[in-house]
């Protein structure tokens, strides 16, 4: 039985993707799972067309099950497949990709390029490692327009949501360093969820420090240890003294 609450209502952390989807877009939604976004945009009227794209069988077969319960099998189509492969040039114009680690999501789009000459919006929701996405869109003169952070059931997620357009505008008024790592409109607001993000980032690199000071001195676990001292002086840096309640 399809459960009425998946498609009817979306999580915080998906309704917030679908919050970027332009009105009467074609949207690819890649990784699908049971196709509750696409289908949550048709039944809302917010796109004209839908693609659930996924690479699993099991989760191909429950997005299928989905649409097809629901009647959306005229607006949505899905297609199982590696990552863009599923879309031919013209088939989106918005892609969305959310609920799996920020490398996979980059790698996913990397390897898609060539999908990607009509996509004019990527709306990114990465589990961890938001940094090798903002990387990724600079590279590729994509230019992240908005993020968010939100907490939800006692996890963080970011959202990010880029067009084609000045790749380094975001990051004009924060450094560069800092802005990849933690998100260049993240950085400005600072709101409560980045806040205890980074504290609580900060503090696990501390522990993984301790260990290696544990760990035989061999050069190796030097260079370890100088990489992670970066990274806790980076967000030191950029928490600034906002953090004490999660220190
Ligand atoms: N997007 C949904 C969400 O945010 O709730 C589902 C997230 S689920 C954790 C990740 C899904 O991505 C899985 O169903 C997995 O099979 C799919 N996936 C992982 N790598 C993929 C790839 N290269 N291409 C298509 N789907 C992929």
């Amino acid at each position: 039985m399809v459960n009425k609450l998946n498609t009817d209502k979306l999580s915080v952390r998906l309704e917030t993707v679908a919050k970027y989807v332009p009105k009467n877009s074609r949207v690819a939604d890649i990784g699908s799972d049971h196709a509750y976004l696409p289908s949550y945009l048709v039944k809302n009227g917010q796109i004209t067309f839908g693609i659930a794209g996924e690479v699993a069988k099991g989760p191909f077969q429950s997005a299928e099950k989905n649409v097809m319960a629901e009647g959306l099998s005229e607006m949505i189509s899905v297609r199982m497949g590696d990552g863009l492969e599923v879309i031919q040039p013209g088939d989106a114009d918005c892609i969305t990709i959310a609920g799996m680690g920020g490398s996979l999501i980059a790698s996913i789009l990397e390897s898609g390029k060539d999908k990607l000459a009509e996509v004019n919006r990527l709306i990114l929701q990465p589990n961890i490692n938001a940094s090798a996405i903002r990387n990724w869109l600079v590279e590729n003169n994509w230019e992240l327009i908005a993020e968010e952070i939100i907490e939800e059931d006692s996890k963080i997620y970011e959202i990010l949501v880029a067009e084609r357009g000045e790749p380094l505008k975001p990051y004009r008024e924060v450094s560069l360093e800092n802005g990849l790592l933690v998100g260049p409109f993240l950085l400005q607001r600072k709101e409560k969820a980045f806040l205890k993000k980074w504290s609580l980032e900060k503090n696990n690199w501390k522990r993984i420090y301790e260990q290696l000071e544990g760990a035989a001195p061999t050069a190796e676990t030097e260079e370890k240890k100088q990489e992670v001292l970066k990274k806790i002086a980076l967000v030191e840096g950029v928490l600034d003294h906002e953090e004490s309640e999660w220190s």
